[in-house]
């Protein structure tokens, strides 16, 4: 933020920000605050929650349990800040903010939504796309890197629609993935390498079941967002027990238990999307209605025409199940079947999904994976 806006932050709140006067040399001192002006609210809204979280739970500002921050980034498009001790108390604020920022123009504060820059991820307004600070060129939503590079489908920018023809390039992007996902209620996942995977041999979906989550939490970013959150294996405020460790399941049972790829080489090669379109829930043990299960093909057959995957590999018996129900498909064996959709036939499988509570077995489930998806040797790979 500009230096007039970080010091009315430091002169409201002297003692949160204190390390930066300190002997240590934290970031907040030789950086400062690493972020946007569009963000500004955004923080004096979480330095005000985190005094009153403090004094509520006894905390004087005179004491060295009072909350310090040590650091406040940009980081994969959201804000973070991180204190010098860290607290549970705390982190459920952290959190939240970190969740509206990827909601807010860094540079304007305006709505905004996270994609991919030249310069790595960003969360920026419409008008900011393309002028954001650390873009050079325009910003792309990730979830159409394939669609431009896509030779074979030219899916999306040939839809000639009056609007998109009026438009600059950047903004015909954004507006082809709006109206290619319309019908999609949370975007799917695509890696930066999906077209031109490095891991594996065939442009791969990796097909989830169901979307649980907070309510206010669901919106079209949510996949995204816990990609990203699995990605950033640094970042201290991960949460390793939800998706993460899914994730982590899903890499073993395709790569091997001891393999080397990690969370960004993996997420990279493959598109993910979850089945239903709907907000099941906050748990995984609440489960999707017949009509959900029915309402949810379009959107589905809309991502595959979309993303063009080779292969798909379906999460969970249920799933599975239904697609065979709903879907003209040829059986290839007990856990292959060709799918037809969208005019293509697509070679697709289905393992037991890792989060299943029966307790997932690698030594049935690998097999039936590697298979289907033909993981190269990492070794290889690598040298
Ligand atoms: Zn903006």
């Amino acid at each position: 933020v500009s230096p007039e806006l970080e010091s009315r932050l430091f002169d409201a709140y002297p003692e949160l920000y204190r390390a930066r006067l300190g002997a240590e040399n934290v970031a907040i001192k030789t950086l400062g605050i690493e972020c946007g002006d569009g963000w500004f609210h955004l923080l004096a809204d979480l330095s005000e929650e985190l005094v009153e979280s403090a004094i509520r739970a006894g905390r004087r500002t005179s004491q060295s349990d009072w909350p310090a921050i040590v650091q406040v980034k940009q980081k994969f498009g959201g804000l973070r800040v991180y204190l010098g001790l860290p607290d549970d108390r705390y982190t459920p604020i952290l959190e939240s903010y970190r969740l509206k920022s990827h909601k807010t123009c860094e540079e304007c504060g305006q709505p905004g939504e996270t994609g991919r820059s030249s310069h790595g991820v960003i969360t920026a307004c419409s008008n900011h796309r393309t002028t954001h600070k650390k873009t050079k060129g325009n910003i792309r939503p990730i979830w159409m890197e394939f669609a431009n590079t896509s030779a074979s489908n030219p899916v999306l920018l040939e839809r000639s629609h009056p609007m998109i023809n009026a438009m600059t390039e950047g903004r015909k992007e954004i507006m082809a993935q709006e109206i290619i996902f319309d019908r999609v209620s949370v975007h799917p996942w695509i890696g930066s390498n999906y077209s031109h995977p490095i891991f594996l041999r065939h442009r791969t979906l990796i097909l989830g079941e169901s979307n649980y989550t907070e309510p206010h939490l669901f919106g079209k970013n949510l996949v995204l967002n816990c990609v990203l959150d699995d990605i950033d294996t640094e970042s201290k405020d991960r949460d390793t027990t939800g998706f993460c460790k899914f994730a982590t399941k899903i890499r073993r049972v395709i790569f091997g238990r001891n393999t080397s790829i990690t969370p960004g080489d993996f997420w990279n090669d493959v598109a993910y999307y979850n089945f239903i379109q709907y907000l099941v829930g906050g748990k995984s043990r609440e489960r999707p209605t017949q009509q959900m299960w029915t309402d949810s093909i379009p959107a589905f057959e809309a991502v595959v025409s979309a993303i063009e995957p080779e292969r798909i590999l379906v999460l969970g018996k249920g799933n599975w199940t239904n697609l065979l129900g709903q879907l003209v498909h040829r059986p290839i064996n007990e856990t292959t079947s060709a799918l037809e959709i969208g005019g293509r036939t697509i070679l697709s499988g289905y393992i037991f999904h890792p989060s299943s509570g029966r307790g997932f077995s690698y030594a049935k489930w690998q097999p039936v994976a590697m298979q289907l998806l033909k993981p190269k040797d990492i070794e290889q790979v690598n040298s």
